[in-house]
């Protein structure tokens, strides 16, 4: 039994004065306007050069960020692992447009690669395919549009960063998630990683894995189709398991085209999908691991009755939970404290660049039926029982 409740376990790393902030962090997010038109001004007044940089490095930057280099975070690195905690970083700037800058991308990537091998408290590492070739070629490729000589070229080039950071995972032996993006751009991802994997997973461990949405109405399907093919290919599916973090601009942007939106109709239907491809998962973890990326409650509780039931080991090797650093401590801890394999995402970079991660996590935050509320009553019950436990103390 896990008990999710335990905050004293769960805000162990945390000062009380860093829990006021989140609390107040929290609790400014939920003001949906606020955070709708705070990120647009942020990016202004970034943009007049109008000195806040301070402001949100002791705020949002500190809550949901490791560091501005892969050095300032492996302190926090090693606390984590000190709790059983393990980690996996990710240089958190986005949106590269340029040739140079989608190299600087791989490097970034590789470096992490190397830094990883070297430290048993970093067994992943990850990469968003966009950032290494823009979305217009992404874009073409999953509408199936004949690319143009120079096109193919950069197409090209795209692939080879791709393949040369699987290559050095395997080499290190570090395993490798590929985030999962908008569906206009996910399927030429798939057709990559799915290449990797069938490269990469030989053997019984997967390297490469790819991220499956379960917000979508055809992930189920599809899922069931790559289970097929991994089992008589025989190669190991690497599942990155999340609901999916575009919902909002899917269905505008199915509405502004007029086509039927690829998100499932509710909340109900999303996790109906999420469960099924759970269930899937755990019945044929000879053929895939699984690398479960939620704050819900819920499912990490349904991984850890379904390992009890079949008399698992917490820390069974093809089962991982993880959680986004600044979110969901109450889940990360917990399952750490208990034997399970847990690692948080760790984004670093300098302040200007993380902005637009900071915003999404603010959004995510705010988006109606997320786990907000949740993370606030547990820090405010902390407080209390910190309250508590000092009085009691001085008596
Ligand atoms: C480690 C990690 C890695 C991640 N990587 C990716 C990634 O590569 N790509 C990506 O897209 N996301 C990624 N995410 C974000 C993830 O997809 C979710 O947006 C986020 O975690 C919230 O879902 P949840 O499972 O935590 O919990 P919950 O709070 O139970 O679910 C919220 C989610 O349910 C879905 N939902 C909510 N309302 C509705 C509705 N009305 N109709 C249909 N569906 C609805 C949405 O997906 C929403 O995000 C990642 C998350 C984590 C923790």
């Amino acid at each position: 039994m896990v008990r999710f409740e335990n905050t004293k376990t769960a805000y162990k790393l945390k000062t009380d004065q860093e829990l006021r902030k989140a609390y107040l962090l929290f609790r400014l997010f939920s003001k949906q306007l606020l955070v709708r038109f705070g990120g647009k001004l942020v990016l202004f007044l970034l943009r007049l050069r109008i000195p806040i940089k301070g402001i949100l490095k002791n705020t949002v930057y500190q809550q949901f960020c490791a560091g501005a280099t892969e050095n300032d975070s492996m302190e926090l690195v090693d606390l984590l692992s000190d709790l059983n905690v393990k980690s996996y970083m990710h240089y958190a700037a986005e949106g590269q447009r340029t040739d140079k800058g989608m190299d600087a991308s791989l490097n970034h990537v590789l470096e992490t690669l190397s830094h990883s091998s070297a430290n048993s408290a970093l067994p992943f590492a990850v990469f968003k395919a966009t950032a290494f070739g823009s979305t217009h070629l992404f874009k073409k490729k999953s509408a199936e549009i004949p690319l143009d000589k120079e096109e193919s070229a950069a197409w090209a080039r795209v692939l080879d960063r791709i393949r040369r950071c699987c290559e050095y995972a395997k080499s290190k032996g570090i395993r490798l998630l590929i985030d999962a993006e908008e569906s206009w751009l996910q399927k030429a991802i798939d057709e990559i990683a799915l290449d990797m994997m069938r490269q990469y997973n030989r053997g019984e461990q997967a390297f490469i894995f790819n991220t499956f949405q379960m917000y979508r109405k055809d992930r189920l399907a599809y899922l069931e189709n790559l289970l097929e093919i991994a089992q008589k290919e025989k190669f190991q599916l690497g599942i990155k398991l999340v609901r999916g973090a575009y919902m909002e601009k899917e269905n505008l942007r199915a509405v502004e085209k007029g086509y039927p939106s690829p998100i499932c109709v509710s909340k109900q239907a999303t996790d109906a999908n999420f469960n099924a491809a759970l269930k899937l998962i755990l019945e044929n973890l000879n053929r895939c691991e699984l690398f479960l990326g939620s704050h819900s409650e819920e499912s990490a509780s349904k991984v850890v009755k379904w390992m009890e039931d079949q008399k698992m080991p917490p820390n069974h090797p093809k089962i991982w939970f993880s959680q986004l650093y600044g979110m969901a401590d109450h889940i990360s801890f917990n399952l750490a404290a208990k034997g399970y394999q847990v690692i948080k995402y760790l984004p670093y970079g300098p302040v200007k660049e993380v902005i637009p991660y900071l915003i999404r996590r603010a959004e995510e935050n705010t988006s109606v039926g997320g786990q907000s509320p949740r993370e606030l009553s547990l820090i405010k019950n902390e407080l209390k029982r910190r309250r508590k436990a000092k009085f009691q103390k001085q008596k």
